[in-house]
């Protein structure tokens, strides 16, 4: 099965990394949503963040601390999103959090 976010891990397909460690890796949305939008992977395959927590919880925090640091390198605030499944928004089924800053959010989100 060919899944593009294991792709750009392994670095088979091009994408601006910002982080990268054994574990996780970190890249600009092709399509960003904010000024700042990266989107965090665990460089091992997860369908979604349900499936990623029960599997390894470990990884699981790992990906969040990633996307915390991120988000707290852009002053006044950020938001990490981890759309789950066909109606929470994913797309690409490749565990992944969003991690968007550089203009205010409301909430509820539209
Ligand atoms: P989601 O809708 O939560 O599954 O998010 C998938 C995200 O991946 C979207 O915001 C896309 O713009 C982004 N995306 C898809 N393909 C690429 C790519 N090749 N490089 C960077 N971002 C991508
Ligand atoms: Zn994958």
């Amino acid at each position: 099965m060919t899944c593009i976010f294991c792709a750009i891990a392994a670095g088979d397909i091009p994408a601006t990394l910002a982080y990268e460690s054994d574990d996780v890796v970190a890249f600009h949305d092709i399509d960003p949503k904010a000024p700042v939008h990266l989107v965090v992977i665990p460089r091992a395959h997860h369908a979604n963040a349900a499936e990623l927590a029960a599997a390894d919880p470990a990884l699981a925090g790992a990906l969040l601390t990633v996307a915390a640091q991120l988000g707290a390198e852009h002053h006044g605030g950020f938001r990490i999103v981890l759309n789950t499944g066909p109606d929470g928004g994913q797309t690409v089924d490749h565990v992944h959090a969003h991690v968007l800053a550089g203009r205010g959010f409301g909430w509820p989100p539209g």
